[in-house]
């Protein structure tokens, strides 16, 4: 399903999707993996948080 709002209805539009909207992505499925550990999380100062790996 396709839902399109301005930007400043989106958190009126959160609330009234309740839990069938996500507005903030999932961190593990939009940050690629680390190429060196595979950890996909969020950059820490542009490197992997898990080895250090300077990615950014
Ligand atoms: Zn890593």
């Amino acid at each position: 399903m396709w839902l399109l709002v301005q930007e400043s209805d989106v958190p009126r539009a959160a609330q009234l999707m309740g839990r069938f909207i996500t507005v903030e992505p999932d961190d593990t499925d939009s940050e690629p993996p680390c190429p060196c550990c595979g950890t996909a999380a969020p950059l820490v100062a542009g490197a992997c948080s898990d080895c250090g790996l300077q990615l950014a």
